[in-house]
């Protein structure tokens, strides 16, 4: 859960080998606190996940469970989780005995307590990846002797695949970071990178029912390969999108 409450302040950065002390599990007095009042930015893969989970559209899903935000220093579009109207702006997955959707979690949860630098706190695209602890009072996960790697936290919480997928869109991101403010994306730009990164049934259909294939040629392996495939299809509009808003093709 990305911290918004000292935005101007940089964080401590903390690499792959950093240890920390940590544990969390259902029994620790502080359980489920660390899922409401946040501010869960979602990515493109975390998208596939839930609605897939939810049996929803990624249309249906957006309208249901999302808030729509401008990314700060980059002014893309993207959605946070919405948070329900009740005294704690709970998470609506969150429940008294955990997550309901837990094996699909957003990539933010699955980071908790790191917080990831790509998506608040990058700012060159050849600055490597850095973690800083998110550091909340209510979490009582640190009070642990669990001592953790910082890489082996990212692996035990399946975080790895997530960022796998969505490396092409962390680098978008970053990469308008460091951009100027002066520089200004057009609507039309933004309403692309919306499209890719969160509405994979209409990108597919923007795909193949429009006259992107003569305008764009692709070849006949790749599509085989993102027609019925999400992943495919998400991964290689990230990559065709990088070409359109900075003209890297
Ligand atoms: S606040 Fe920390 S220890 Fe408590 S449930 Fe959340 S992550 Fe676990
Ligand atoms: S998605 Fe699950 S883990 Fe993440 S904030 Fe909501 S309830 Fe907590």
């Amino acid at each position: 859960m990305n911290d918004k409450k000292n935005p101007g302040i940089v964080p401590e950065r903390f690499g792959p080998e950093s240890r920390f002390k940590f544990k969390c599990h259902p029994k620790v007095a502080c359980f489920t606190k660390c899922c409401r009042g946040i501010n869960i930015i979602l990515t493109p893969y975390d998208i596939l996940r839930l609605k897939k989970r939810l049996g929803l559209s990624s249309e249906d899903f957006l309208a249901l469970y999302t808030t729509p935000q401008l990314l700060e220093k980059t002014d893309l579009p993207v959605v946070t989780l919405k948070l329900m109207d009740d005294d704690l702006s709970s998470c609506p997955f969150v429940r008294d005995d955990g997550c309901i959707v837990y094996e699909d979690r957003p990539t933010t949860c699955r980071y908790y307590p790191l917080g990831v630098a790509s998506l608040s706190h990058r700012e060159e695209s050849t600055d490597p990846e850095f973690y800083f602890f998110v550091n909340e009072p209510h979490c009582l996960g640190f009070e642990s002797n669990a001592i953790w790697r910082i890489r082996d936290w990212r692996q035990d919480q399946g975080v790895d695949v997530h960022d796998d997928i969505n490396t092409e869109w962390t680098d978008l991101i970053v990469r308008k970071r460091t951009f100027p403010a002066s520089v200004k994306l057009t609507e039309q730009s933004k309403r692309l990178f919306f499209l890719v990164s969160y509405n994979i049934e209409k990108f597919r259909e923007f795909v193949f029912e429009s006259s992107f294939l003569k305008r764009y040629p692709v070849d006949a392996e790749t599509i085989k390969a993102i027609k019925d495939d999400e992943i495919a299809l998400l991964k290689f509009g990230l990559r065709w999108l990088k070409g359109v808003l900075f003209k890297t093709e």
